[in-house]
Formats: C-alpha cells, sequence, structure tokens
C-alpha cells in the first residue's frame, strides 16, 4: 500500500543547532498512503492478514486524534474493507485533523467515552462479537497496529534503513503502543534504538519487550508529561525543525521524539560523533487537530 524505501535526508542545519556531526531524517512521514506515518508499515501486514482471513469489516481503536484509527480507515479503503473506529473520549464538536479524515475514508465512528486504553479493547472485541453475530467476517486490528505480527513492517523499516546507511550508530523514535521500536530493535539489536516514551501505555518498556526477540537491555527515554500535552521542550522541537530544515513535527509524538534527541545529546547519551537518524513517523493531521494549540507555535 506504501512506497518503499521512504527517503533519508541529511539535516546538516539542525545537526549543527543540536551540536552533531552528522543527522538524518528517515521520512516515514512520506509513506504515500491516507497522508502518511508509521502505521502503514505494520498494517502491509495486518491488513494483508485480515485479507487472507476474507474478513469483511476491520475493527480498531484508539485516541480521539489517533494516526493508527485514520491509517487503519484509509488502508481499509484501499482494500475494499469496511472499518469501524472505537474512539476514546466523546464526539467533539468540531471534526478537525485525523477525525475528518477518517471521515473522508468513510469509516464507521464510536465513541467510548473516557475509558482506559485497556477497557477500549474490551469495546472493540465487544463490537467484533457483536458484527459476527450479525453474519459480518471481522478482523480485529489491535491497538495501535502492535502486535508480533505488525511490528515485523519496522523490522523491514530497519533493514530498509541499514540499507541507506550501514553504518547507522543511533536511531530516535517515539514510542508509544511499541511496535515501531520493537522492529526497529529486532532489525538492528536495541543498542542502535533510542526510545521516547509519549506516555501512550503505562509501562512502555514491557509494551516492547513483548514484541521483541530475546529480553534485550531496551534505551528508553520514560515520558515527563501526560500523553498529548504540549509541552515547552516539544513545542521548542517543532519549532527547530521547522526553522532548521523545513520539516513539519507533530505535537503529540514526532516532536516528543526530537525534544528526546535534544536532551540526550544534552545529557551525553548521544555523543556529537555518532551517526544519528531521527524517525519522522508522521502524524501531520494531529497538528490540525489540536485547536487549542494553533496560537503558540510562533
Ligand atoms: C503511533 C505513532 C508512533 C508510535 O508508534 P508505536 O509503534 O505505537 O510505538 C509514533 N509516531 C506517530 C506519528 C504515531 O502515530
Amino acid at each position: 500500500m506504501g512506497t518503499y524505501p521512504t527517503p533519508l535526508e541529511p539535516a546538516p542545519r539542525l545537526a549543527a543547532a543540536l551540536g552533531l556531526d552528522q543527522l538524518w531524517i528517515k521520512r516515514d512521514d512520506l509513506i504515500g498512503l491516507g497522508g502518511g506515518g508509521n502505521k502503514v508499515r505494520k498494517l502491509e501486514y495486518t491488513l494483508a492478514a485480515a485479507r487472507a482471513h476474507r474478513a469483511d469489516l476491520v475493527v480498531t481503536s484508539g485516541a480521539a486524534q489517533s494516526n493508527h484509527a485514520r491509517l487503519t480507515a484509509a488502508g481499509a479503503a484501499r482494500l475494499g474493507l469496511r472499518a469501524v473506529l472505537v474512539l476514546e473520549g466523546h464526539e467533539p464538536p468540531a471534526v478537525t485533523g485525523n477525525l475528518l479524515l477518517n471521515r473522508l475514508f468513510g469509516a464507521e465512528i464510536i465513541w467510548a467515552g473516557e475509558v482506559r486504553p485497556a477497557e477500549l479493547g474490551t469495546r472493540v472485541a465487544a463490537e467484533a462479537e457483536r458484527r459476527r453475530a450479525g453474519g459480518e467476517r471481522v478482523e480485529v486490528i489491535p491497538f495501535g497496529g502492535s502486535s508480533v505480527l505488525g511490528a515485523r513492517g519496522y523490522e523491514e523499516a530497519g533493514a530498509e534503513l541499514l540499507r541507506q546507511i550501514p553504518d547507522l550508530d543511533t536511531v530516535v523514535v517515539a514510542l508509544g503502543s511499541g511496535g515501531t521500536m520493537a522492529g526497529l530493535v529486532n532489525a538492528l539489536g536495541a543498542d542502535r534504538v533510542l526510545g521516547v516514551d509519549v506516555g501512550a501505555v503505562d509501562d512502555p518498556g514491557a509494551a516492547v519487550l513483548g514484541l521483541v526477540r530475546g529480553s534485550p537491555s531496551l534505551r528508553i527515554r520514560r515520558a515527563t508529561s501526560e500523553y498529548g500535552r504540549l509541552t515547552t521542550e516539544v513545542r521548542q522541537a517543532l519549532q527547530l525543525v521547522a526553522r532548521t530544515e523545513g520539516v513539519v513535527l507533530d505535537p503529540v509524538y514526532t516532536g516528543r521524539a526530537a525534544a528526546g534527541l535534544i536532551a540526550a545529546v544534552e545529557d551525553g547519551s548521544i555523543r556529537p560523533d555518532e551517526r544519528t537518524v531521527l524517525l519522522h513517523t508522521g502524524g501531520l493531521p494531529g497538528l490540525f487537530g489540536h485547536p487549542e494549540n494553533s496560537g503558540i507555535y510562533a
């Protein structure tokens, strides 16, 4: 469904601003389906499984501005499947960002109210059961697309990255449901992957370890604020990357990854001579999904 390999772009002005000799941005935001982003690589596998199981409907879940839900809707449209999205919260008055795209892709949305992510899984299972009882063939796509199968998409991305930069030292990635980091760890080894937790799950280390081979020691920077909160560090990271490279990050994931990269260089956990890659995992619609933030990027 996507277009590969995605570009690996040098980021010399950002590198200079951070004090790194060499830095690249891996543009998985340019994957090409439904606005792009990391979830497409996982959906290549999970939606292929849905097709193999002859499903006609896929059900998944996420936060209100979930990129995974949006890309599941896009991938389902591409494959001629229907999509049901169980989203956290209540229907907001304005249809913005990913919600607007979900509608455009023709997905059906069920608002789950204020629930914990684990309860979202229960709601998805119940909805799938209800539809099956009605005679539909249903495939459940896991939260964030993060299963052992979905993570294979990022194992493949890691191999793709090594063909582009064989002597890579460190790739920095936003860590949400864990499948992206897990696939990269399987391809590159745990030493070369720095995960920046965004606060999407209670135990991000366990989420990643559940999807990798063996039990490697992971490099993770824990979230310092709640999921989706736009901190000063994240806002400054968005501004810096935009103003040095003309590249747009998002406030929930890639902005945090960039803020984590900046902090890691500052505290020495990434050395200036490391050949470093910032993985751009997408998320642009999220920038337009939080109108309350719109005034503060100037
Ligand atoms: C989901 C997401 C991530 C995190 O990926 P996981 O595999 O869930 O850890 C990073 N960036 C963006 C833009 C995302 O939508």
